[in-house]
């Protein structure tokens, strides 16, 4: 904004950097890029036409599904430049996201690719079985019990393609026991291999000897020993590796590649020829970033799908064994993108610095008068000066009252006057952009109230420091003039995401009593809606789907509410009949309130207990 390179409010944000063209600025609003391209304003406009307030979680499907054929294009177009004859298969990891708003249609956008679910636990097992379609790949990671295993044979027995794949040497003698017991068919068996090469990042966790999971050398040799012994060796058919999340460089996954492509030529002239694919897990990265110079991988996905193919091929070619089936598990990169979370401002706080609330006395410290007489005469000729001399003012001010010598009244004026004459520089000189201002500018940030939580929708920017894209959704053909540091509306001050000078977000001065404003969170498909947590009983806000028609029209569809503040009661395992039983009785009971008042109070009550518990308005004007 202020500096020179982002003139441009349609750039401000970023959005050429990070929204894959699936969203752009157009008209000064947030566009969709796809069919009539509707603007996120007047999609959330219309949700709340009915009475549904407070945060809007928006999923837009045909974002995920362009995703996972952007994997495959370009896995394809790889196997094309490097004459590569393996096939290319992918799951989406569940535990990225395992909400129906999000499954379900991707399940159906993709059915004709061959494209399946992973699962990590047996609630996920059973999402895999139900939505993965007969003969598309299912794959299951994570630690696993006998029971756990058998759901894993009755998915086999129903037609399943599934692979099991094995965490440590523990598992494959369940998988040996499952065999005797049940028969064919047997599912297919995985390994995954305990890498020597390092994750980076994060959450680099998952790679690296001292992962969590995966088999060692020897324990690869023991493996194909047991599997020998009973006759399983035609089974193993995957090995597996996942390096963390959001890899933000490529080096390490070139690294693991190696690796991984290396054991598989060593396991398959160990006799293991039924082994043909090689599952790198996920890790693809999405870019967050608003700035370019801070992006978030070093890599786009045509030099990740080229390195992939080009070093399993290198490796097959110089081992002599055939091309492996690629296999990803990327869920991230599929989900990310899928969702915003739009949440309405409620309040601007420096907004109740009005001339109105001044208390000039008849005779104020001269500090204070000086001010005054700044505020009336500041003009686009003197305003920078004006500016320094008020912010010095200030501190001299607050150390007067510090040490006794000026009393309230006169340190509310001394706020008031500064923060208008503030706002007053601002707008004079918005033409003039100046490093001076920018820093000025800095210091004084506007506190924006947001009607969200941040640890239920964001939770990785409270647990890991991530940061998602936030921009308005209108005015952005209007210069913002604010640094902004945004508060949710739980009362933990961790529920802040703060002025960053380094990742500055700038808003517009809106007057919130008089128009809404709405902010937009993107990217928050994977891992927000199931890591959210319910701090102070905030829940999963009302979704809503946005999908198109054959014309392009947009329609609003499976709009789930948020949870009324009963369920989430009866969530919590609190009997809510009894909490209504209770609330009843005390108003029939109370001695403070009128009998006649008694019944209107009650109805009042339960309407509140019937809504969610986001806020509505806190404006008295509206
Ligand atoms: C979490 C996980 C994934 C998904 O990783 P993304 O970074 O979201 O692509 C894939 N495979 C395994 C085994 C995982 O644990």
């Amino acid at each position: 904004m202020i500096s020179n390179s982002l003139t441009d409010p349609s750039k401000i944000y970023g959005i050429h950097i990070w929204s894959e063209e699936n969203f752009i600025v157009e008209d000064g609003v947030v566009k969709i890029n796809h069919g009539c391209k509707p603007s996120l304003i007047e999609i959330t406009k219309k949700i709340r036409e009915n009475g549904l307030k407070g945060p809007l979680f928006l999923r837009f499907p045909h974002i995920a599904a362009k995703n996972v054929r952007t994997l495959f294009s370009h896995f394809e177009r790889a196997k094309r430049e490097f004459g590569y004859t393996g096939k290319f298969k992918a799951v989406f990891p569940l535990k990225v996201n395992q909400f129906p708003g999000f499954i379900i249609p991707l399940m159906e956008a993709t059915n004709d690719l061959d494209y399946g679910l992973e699962a990590g636990s047996k609630g996920e097992l059973v999402l895999a079985m139900a939505y993965t379609n007969l003969g598309k790949p299912i794959t299951v990671n994570g630690f696993k019990d006998r029971e756990m295993i058998s759901i894993g044979f009755l998915a086999a027995k129903m037609g399943h393609n599934i692979t099991l794949t094995i965490e440590g040497i523990n598992e494959l003698e369940l998988i040996i026991k499952e065999a005797i017991r049940f028969g064919a068919p047997i599912p297919k068996i995985g390994l995954r291999i305990r890498l020597h090469t390092g994750g980076i990042g994060i959450w680099a966790k998952s790679g690296g000897y001292s992962s969590k999971f995966g088999l060692t050398s020897t324990e690869l040799l023991e493996a194909m020993d047991l599997l020998k012994k009973h006759k399983l060796t035609d089974r193993l058919s995957m090995i597996h590796f996942h390096i963390g999340s959001q890899m933000n460089h490529i080096s390490p996954l070139k690294k693991a590649i190696r690796e991984a492509g290396n054991i598989y030529a060593e396991l398959r002239k160990l006799g293991a020829e039924n082994l043909r694919a090689i599952n790198i897990g996920g890790g693809l990265a999405v870019e967050y970033s608003q700035q370019e110079e801070l992006s978030s991988r070093n890599y786009t996905i045509e030099e990740f799908t080229n390195d992939v193919v080009f070093l399993l091929k290198e490796i097959s070619d110089a081992k002599g064994v055939r091309e492996p089936t690629i296999f990803t598990e990327s869920g991230r990169f599929v989900a990310a993108g899928h969702a915003v979370l739009v949440a309405p401002v409620l309040e601007l706080f420096s907004q109740e610095y009005s001339e109105k609330i001044l208390h000039l006395k008849k005779k104020n410290p001269p500090l204070v008068q000086e001010l005054y007489d700044l505020y009336r005469s500041i003009s686009v000729k003197n305003a920078r000066e004006y500016l320094h001399d008020a912010l010095d003012h200030m501190e001299s001010l607050l150390t007067l009252f510090d040490l006794g010598y000026i009393d309230l009244t006169d340190r509310a004026n001394t706020e008031t006057l500064v923060h208008l004459i503030i706002k007053k520089a601002l707008e004079l000189l918005r033409h003039k952009p100046s490093k001076e201002i920018r820093d000025v500018l800095n210091r004084v940030q506007e506190h924006y109230l947001v009607n969200f939580s941040l640890f239920q929708s964001l939770p990785d920017y409270w647990g890991l420091g991530q940061t998602f894209p936030v921009m308005p959704l209108d005015r952005l053909n209007e210069q913002p003039t604010r640094s902004a540091s945004l508060w949710d509306i739980t009362c933990d001050s961790d529920g802040e995401i703060a002025f960053n000078i380094d990742k500055p977000l700038y808003l517009h001065d809106v007057d919130v009593e008089k128009e809404e404003y709405f902010l937009g969170f993107f990217k928050v498909g994977a891992y927000q809606e199931v890591l959210g947590m319910r701090h102070n009983l905030f829940t999963h806000p009302t979704e809503a789907t946005v999908n198109f028609d054959e014309k392009g029209n947009f329609l609003i569809e499976n709009i789930v509410e948020a949870q009324n503040i009963l369920d989430v009661l009866d969530d919590f395992d609190y009997d809510s009949k009894e909490i209504e039983r209770l609330i009843r009785q005390q108003i029939e009971e109370s001695a403070t309130i009128k009998d006649d008042e008694k019944k209107e109070i009650l109805g009042e009550l339960y309407i509140y207990l019937s809504e969610n518990g986001y806020l509505r308005t806190i404006n008295l004007k509206k």
